[in-house]
């Protein structure tokens, strides 16, 4: 697997940090999101419902009025009764009842005989509405409410509640009934707080509008309008008494929660409904202020990732700097200044891992033990500098013709020593011949003439069962040196029988 770098390791953590964090808010918006609407539909749910009561505890007490009065006028008989009588017995209910907007008295014939506001003058009939003729030929049909129609005496928007009068012996007498405004439930919704974007409205089962609040700009238009919502015929299947939906106001376009309850004593509806503008309102707020702030996070963690980036490049190239500053302090460690070959340390520890891995391997491995002959000489022609560029001439000229694997390492001076790893002693001495001859044949051009040299080679083989040291081999290869230099010099002599080799 590849190693990802650190530049995308920090991406990757910046995005999965920030991920993470989003996530959370994501989740927790959503919860205070459904808490916001759960809350509405519970107030809405609990207006609602009070909302019903009040509406029919007021269609209950206009029943017990129009009790009151149809038993009254079954004691007196209708006709028997006068108009002073009569207009004063329809006033003492009327008063009692704000929301009542004329009481009526109508007889058999439909003709409307008593009211308790002013009469008109010209004779009116009901005879032809339906909830007449239904109280006419019913003898039990109890309170009887019409729809929506246009009151006759008032001219305004009405619903009728309405009961028969009996004769004493049982047969239809007239009716009595409640006209009330449609507008009074208008003005009732007017006392609820439902926002700016609220709306109430009451609708008979048809979802026909009777009342609404707000009206919208074609006032009184919406009694009688249709208003049909699919999300509204969904939630009644579900939920026929009661419920809530959400939906865009058929009217109006406003998105809505809305919640909805079947009158008790009414064939309607009352709908409540609060504007998701002002029911997610606090919401919104929350959101931004979470929005604001998770810009604020993911600034700072992209902020931190730069300074974090950067602190590891300083660093990266902090390293890359010692490194490079370790490994030549290693070279110059190892290294022999003027020559650049290994120094006196570095061979010698060379030397001893090289003996280590003869003994453990069962290798042979030789050293050869090299000084330039009369190099006193050489430095009184040349100068102390041009004996420098002699040695540093020598050891290239011996470094080229050496494997890899081999090393030359400058002891002191001019005295250097040569391992020769896997190398016997005859290949050693063929090795040192040629050394030998190649500086022989060496000429150095400096700027008070030409450099020639020599040098004398000792060379020597380590005895596994000697066993040599590092130190006793090295001791053997100068012995051989010493040799070759008391032999007349330019020459490689071995150790083994103290001769020349070749
Ligand atoms: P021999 O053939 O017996 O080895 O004679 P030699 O003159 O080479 O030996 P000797 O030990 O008498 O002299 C070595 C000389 O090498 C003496 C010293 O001035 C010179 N020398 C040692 N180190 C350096 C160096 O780093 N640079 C230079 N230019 N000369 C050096
Ligand atoms: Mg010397
Ligand atoms: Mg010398």
């Amino acid at each position: 697997m590849t190693r990802l770098s650190f530049r995308t390791r920090l991406m990757i953590g910046f995005a999965l940090i920030n991920l993470l964090m989003a996530t959370i808010v994501a989740i927790s918006l959503r919860a205070s999101r459904e808490q916001a609407t759960e809350r509405t539909v519970m107030v809405l749910g609990g207006l609602t419902q009070v909302l019903e009561r009040s509406i029919s505890g007021m269609i209950q007490r206009i029943d017990l009025t129009l009790l009151d009065i149809a038993e009254e006028l079954e004691e007196t008989s209708l006709r028997r009764t006068d108009e002073p009588a009569m207009r004063q017995l329809l006033r003492r209910h009327y008063r009692h009842h704000a929301t009542i907007d004329v009481l009526v008295v109508a007889d058999a014939t439909g003709r409307i005989a008593f009211t308790s506001g002013v009469a008109s003058e010209k004779p009116v009939s009901i005879a032809d509405r339906s909830y007449f003729a239904t109280l006419r030929d019913n003898a039990n049909a109890g309170l009887v409410l019409s729809k929506p129609v246009t009151g006759r005496l008032t001219g305004s928007r009405v619903l009728i509640f309405a009961r028969r009068i009996n004769t004493p012996e049982g047969r239809f007498a007239g009716a009595v009934f409640a006209s009330v405004r449609t507008a009074r439930f208008a003005e009732m919704f007017q006392s609820l707080d439902l926002g700016t974007e609220g709306v109430a409205s009451f609708t008979d089962l048809d979802l026909n509008l009777i009342a609404r609040q707000p009206e919208p700009p074609w006032a009184g238009a919406t009694s009688g309008t249709r208003i049909l919502s699919e999300a509204f015929s969904q939630a009644q299947k579900r939920h026929p008494g009661a419920g809530a939906f959400r939906t865009v106001g058929v009217l109006d376009q406003v998105d809505r929660m809305m919640s909805y309850r079947r009158l008790e004593h009414y064939p309607g509806y009352l709908f409540l409904g609060i504007g998701t503008a002002d029911m997610l309102a606090e919401w919104r707020k929350e959101a931004a202020t979470m929005a604001v702030l998770m810009a604020v996070v993911i600034l700072a963690t992209a902020m931190a990732s730069c300074l974090l980036q950067l602190g590891w490049q300083r660093q990266a190239s902090a390293t890359a700097a010692l490194d490079a500053l370790n490994k030549r302090l290693l070279l110059h460690a190892r290294t022999d200044a003027l020559t650049g070959c290994a120094n006196r340390r570095h061979f010698l520890e060379v030397l001893e891992g090289e003996r280590q891995r003869a003994l453990r391997y069962d290798k042979d491995f030789c050293v050869l033990a090299l000084d330039l002959d009369f190099f006193k000489a050489v430095n009184d022609r040349h100068g102390h500098q041009g004996g420098d560029q002699v040695l540093c001439c020598f050891a290239s000229v011996v470094g080229n013709m050496l494997r890899p694997t081999d090393l030359l390492g400058r002891m002191g001076g001019e005295e250097f020593e040569i391992l020769l790893p896997e190398t016997t002693l005859p290949a050693a001495a063929i090795m040192a011949e040629r050394i030998r001859q190649a500086v022989s044949a060496t000429r150095l051009p400096l700027a008070d003439g030409q450099a020639a040299m020599t040098v004398s080679i000792g060379v020597a083989q380590w005895d596994r069962d000697g066993p040599d040291t590092s130190e006793t081999l090295l001791r053997r290869a100068d012995t051989a040196l010493y040799a070759a230099k008391g032999g007349g010099r330019n020459q490689v002599w071995s150790d083994v029988r103290l001769s020349p080799v070749l």
